[in-house]
C-alpha cells in the first residue's frame, strides 16, 4: 500500500518553538504558550523528582499528538499536546501529491517523512505509547498522554 507520512512543515516549526519555549521560561510561561500558538492544545510541565505537576494549561484535543521532552538532568518532563499536523496519505499517482494538505491549518507545505513504520503499520492503531511506569505514583493518573506520540518519544523497544 502507498501509504506515506506527511508533517506540516509551519505547525512542526510552531509546536517547537511552542516546547522550547515552556523548557526555557518555565511555568509562567506555559498559559500564553498555549495561547498564542494555534497548534497547541495544552501543556504540563511535571517535577519528577517531587512527583508533581508544576504547571498546566489547555486541554489536549481527542485525537492530538502529543511532543515530550524531558530536561538535560531527566527531572522535569515537559508535555505539549497538539492539533495533528503529522498525517498519513494514500498516494497512488504523482499528481495526488498536490491534494496533500496538513488537517490541522490546511498549508500545503508538508514535507514527506522518512519512516519505516508508516510502511508496515497503520498509523490509527496500534500507537506505542511511551513507558509511563517510572513516572511518580501521584501523578502518573494525572499526565495527559493523547493518542499519537511521536515516532522519536516513543520507547526505544517499540522502534
Ligand atoms: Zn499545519
Amino acid at each position: 500500500m502507498p501509504l506515506f507520512e506527511y508533517e506540516c512543515v509551519p505547525c512542526r516549526t510552531s509546536a517547537e518553538k511552542a516546547i522550547s519555549n515552556i523548557m526555557k521560561g518555565g511555568g509562567k510561561s506555559v498559559p500564553k504558550t498555549v495561547k498564542d500558538n494555534s497548534v497547541v492544545r495544552s501543556a504540563q510541565i511535571i517535577d519528577l523528582q517531587k512527583g508533581k505537576i508544576e504547571a498546566e494549561a489547555g486541554k489536549p484535543a481527542e485525537n492530538g499528538q502529543d511532543i515530550i521532552r524531558y530536561s538535560e538532568d531527566g527531572s522535569t518532563m515537559f508535555v505539549m499536546n497538539t492539533d495533528v499536523f503529522r498525517f498519513s496519505e494514500l498516494i497512488y499517482e504523482k499528481g495526488d501529491e498536490k491534494r496533500v494538505k496538513c488537517p490541522s491549518c490546511g498549508s500545503k507545505k508538508a514535507k514527506k517523512v522518512v519512516s519505516s513504520f508508516s510502511f508496515t503499520s497503520d498509523l490509527s492503531t496500534d500507537m506505542p505509547k511511551p513507558d509511563l511506569s517510572n513516572l511518580p505514583p501521584e501523578i502518573r493518573g494525572k499526565v495527559q498522554i493523547g493518542e499519537y506520540i511521536e515516532e522519536k518519544d516513543r520507547p526505544k523497544k517499540n522502534r
